[in-house]
C-alpha cells in the first residue's frame, strides 16, 4: 500500500502537467514543416509558417480589440482560409470561436449573435448583407446588445460589389485587420484545459437553437482520435467538403495541423469540383455526409476522373449511409469509413471499424456491414444502447431497440445558458443522443432511427432508415426520405419523398409511384410499404442532410391517407 501511495502521490508540476489544447499543433507544424503548404484556396496558398504567423496576427489584433478570455468571436464563412485561421487565432487570443452556419436566416443569426454575446464578427463578403439584416433585427429586439466589431473577408473569387458595400458600412477588411496584429504575438495557451474553445449552435428545428460548448481538452482528444480512426497520416491532403462552420469540421481543422497536412479549401461543393480537386491536389482524405457521396456516385461521366488515380479515403457521417451508396463508392475505388456522432460529441464518436475477415466477403455484404454505426471512438470511454426506463443495456441480439448513450472526453461541456436541456442531455451520468439503435452480437451498434423520426403504424415501429435503404436500391431513385404521414386507420404510415435520377421520364408520375410501391412490396413487410410517394427535390441542411422535419410537416399538411 505504501508503494501504491508513493506511486500515486508523485505531484503534478509545471513540467509534467499542462493543459491539453490543439493550439500547440500549429506551432509544431510551423516548426517542423515551415515551407509545406498548409492552406490552399485557388491561387492563394499559404505555408505552415505563414499560417502560424497569420493566426498569431489574428490573435494579436483581436487582443487589441479587447478580445480575451470570456469573449466570443463569431465567424460567418464557407470553407476559406480565414475560417481555418480563426480556429487557432481566436482561441490563441483566449476567446471562444462561434462558427455560424452561412445558410441560416437573418433572424436565427440574430438570435445566435445575441445569445453568444459575440463581440466581434468575422464575415465572408458574400454573407455581409445577411449579417447586416441580422444585426438590424438584433438592434430592434435587444436594446442592450452592443454592436460587434465587423471584419469582412474579401475574396477575389467573389463579386467586388459585396466587399465594397461592407467597407462602406464601416467593416474592416480581414487582411488589413491582420496587419494590425503582431506576427510574433506571444499567445498564451489556456491555463485550464476545460476552458472553452468553441461554440456551435444546433439547428433548432423545434425550439431555439442550442449552443454546444466544446473545451480545449475535448478538441485535443477528438482531433487526434479523428486522425487515428481512419489511419490518417502525417502530410495528409485533406479536401474541405464538410463545412468548418459545422461542428468545427468534426475537429479536422485541428487534426490537419497535428498532421502537418494540407487543407484544400472548397467554397462550393459539387461532384465536379471534388473530382477536380482529387486530380489536381492529390487529395488523400475528405469527409462528407451520405448525400454528398450519393451525388459523387451519380456524377455525370464527364465530371469524374474515374478510375481514381490514387486511394482516396472518405469519412462519412451525419445521416445513415444507404448500403447501396457505400457499395457504389467502393466500386469507384473510394475507401469509405462510416462514422456516427453529433455536434454534442465533437462530431463522429463511433466508427464501423473494418475487420480483416470482411475483406473476403461479397461487396454487397461488406456494404451492409459497413452501413452499421459500429463501435466507440478512442476518445470515448463508454457507449451503449439502453432501455431508458431502467438504463439497462439492451441485449446484443440485433433486434431490441434502445437509445444510444455515450460518455467520455469527447462529449460536450454542455449547452450554453440552458440548464433544462443540460439536465435532460446528461441524465443518469450519460449523454443521451436521442438516436434509437440495436446492438449486434459482435458489439457493433446499428441506428434504426432518431426517436422523432421513427414511424409508428398501428402498434408497430417502422425504421424510416430501413425503408429508405431498400428504396435506394431501386434503379430510378437518386434520393429518398421516408417520414410519417397521418393515417386514419393506423395513426401513421410511411410516406416517401423521392428525387429521381437524371434522365428518368417523369411524365407519368402515377405509374412511377406504382412501380416504386410494387418494388417495395417485393422487398419489405407490407406495413413498411409507403402508401404515398411524392416526387421532387429534397430540402437539405448546409451539411447536405435531408431536413426530415420539413418533410414531416409537408406530410402532415397533406392530411391523413
Ligand atoms: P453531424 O451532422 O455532424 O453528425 P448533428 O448534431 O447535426 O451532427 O446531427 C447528429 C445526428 O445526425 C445524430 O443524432 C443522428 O441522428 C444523425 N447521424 C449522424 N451520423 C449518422 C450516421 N452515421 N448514421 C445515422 N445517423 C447519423
Amino acid at each position: 500500500m505504501v508503494l501504491a501511495r508513493d506511486i500515486d502521490d508523485l505531484p503534478k508540476n509545471a513540467a509534467n502537467y499542462t493543459a491539453l489544447t490543439p493550439l500547440w499543433f500549429l506551432e509544431r507544424a510551423a516548426l517542423v514543416h515551415p515551407t509545406r503548404k498548409s492552406v490552399v484556396h485557388g491561387s492563394r496558398q499559404y505555408t505552415w509558417q505563414q499560417t502560424y504567423q497569420r493566426c498569431r496576427r489574428l490573435a494579436s489584433a483581436l487582443s487589441k480589440y479587447s478580445v480575451g478570455q470570456g469573449s466570443t468571436v463569431a465567424v460567418i464563412a464557407p470553407n476559406i482560409p480565414a475560417i481555418y485561421e480563426a480556429h487557432f487565432g481566436v482561441p490563441m487570443a483566449g476567446a471562444v470561436l462561434n462558427t455560424v452556419n452561412i445558410r441560416l436566416n437573418a433572424s436565427t443569426i440574430a438570435f445566435l449573435l445575441g445569445h453568444s454575446s459575440s463581440a466581434v464578427v468575422i464575415v465572408d463578403q458574400e454573407s455581409f448583407a445577411l449579417l447586416e439584416e441580422a444585426l438590424k433585427i438584433l438592434n430592434e429586439k435587444n436594446k442592450s446588445y452592443k454592436a460587434p466589431h465587423l471584419i469582412v473577408i474579401g475574396d477575389e473569387n467573389c463579386d467586388p460589389k459585396t466587399l465594397r458595400h461592407a467597407l462602406e458600412r464601416g467593416a474592416i477588411e480581414y487582411e488589413k485587420f491582420l496587419e494590425i496584429g503582431d506576427p510574433d504575438f506571444a499567445w498564451k495557451p489556456p491555463e485550464d484545459e476545460w476552458q472553452s474553445i468553441a461554440l456551435g449552435y444546433t439547428s433548432g428545428t423545434t425550439a431555439s437553437p442550442k449552443g454546444v460548448v466544446l473545451s480545449h481538452r475535448g478538441a485535443y482528444c477528438m482531433s487526434l482520435s479523428g486522425a487515428l480512426i481512419w489511419g490518417m497520416q502525417e502530410g495528409a491532403v485533406y479536401l474541405w467538403t464538410l463545412p468548418m462552420f459545422h461542428c468545427n469540421g468534426w475537429c479536422y481543422a485541428w487534426t490537419l495541423a497535428a498532421l502537418c497536412g494540407t487543407n484544400i479549401c472548397l467554397r462550393q461543393v459539387t461532384p465536379k469540383a471534388v473530382y477536380a480537386a482529387i486530380a489536381k491536389y492529390k487529395v488523400t482524405h475528405f469527409c462528407a455526409a451520405p448525400v454528398v457521396l450519393n451525388s459523387i456516385v451519380n456524377a455525370k461521366p464527364d465530371e469524374t476522373i474515374l478510375p481514381l488515380p490514387h486511394v482516396v479515403h472518405v469519412n462519412t457521417a451525419g445521416a445513415a449511409p444507404p448500403p447501396s451508396v457505400l457499395f457504389a463508392m467502393s466500386e469507384r475505388g473510394f475507401r469509405v469509413t462510416h462514422t456516427y456522432g453529433l455536434s454534442e460529441t465533437y462530431g463522429p464518436s463511433t466508427v464501423c471499424a473494418w475487420k480483416p475477415e470482411w475483406d473476403s466477403l461479397p461487396p454487397v455484404t461488406q456494404a451492409r456491414l459497413n452501413a452499421r454505426q459500429g463501435v466507440r471512438y478512442i476518445g470515448l470511454e463508454g457507449l451503449d444502447v439502453v432501455n431508458t426506463q431502467n438504463m439497462q443495456p439492451v441485449p446484443a441480439d440485433g433486434k431490441t431497440v434502445g437509445e444510444i448513450v455515450m460518455r467520455g472526453n469527447t462529449v460536450m461541456k454542455g449547452y450554453l445558458k440552458n440548464p433544462k436541456a443540460n439536465a435532460e442531455a446528461f441524465a443518469n451520468g450519460w449523454f443521451h443522443t436521442g438516436d434509437l439503435a440495436v446492438k449486434h452480437p459482435d458489439g457493433y451498434i446499428e441506428i434504426k432511427d432518431r426517436s422523432k423520426d421513427i414511424i409508428i403504424s398501428g402498434a408497430e415501429n417502422i425504421s424510416s432508415v430501413e425503408v429508405e435503404n431498400i428504396i435506394y436500391s431501386h434503379p430510378a431513385i437518386l434520393e429518398v426520405s421516408v417520414v410519417a404521414r397521418p393515417d386514419e386507420k393506423w395513426g401513421e404510415s410511411p410516406c416517401a419523398f423521392v428525387t429521381l435520377k437524371p434522365g428518368i421520364d417523369i411524365s407519368d408520375e402515377h405509374r412511377l409511384a406504382e412501380d416504386i410501391i410494387k418494388f417495395c412490396r417485393s422487398k419489405m413487410p407490407a406495413y413498411w410499404v409507403p402508401k404515398s410517394i411524392v416526387f421532387g427535390a429534397l430540402p437539405k441542411t448546409a451539411t447536405g442532410k435531408i431536413q426530415k422535419h420539413l418533410l414531416r410537416a409537408k406530410a402532415k399538411e397533406m392530411g391523413p391517407v
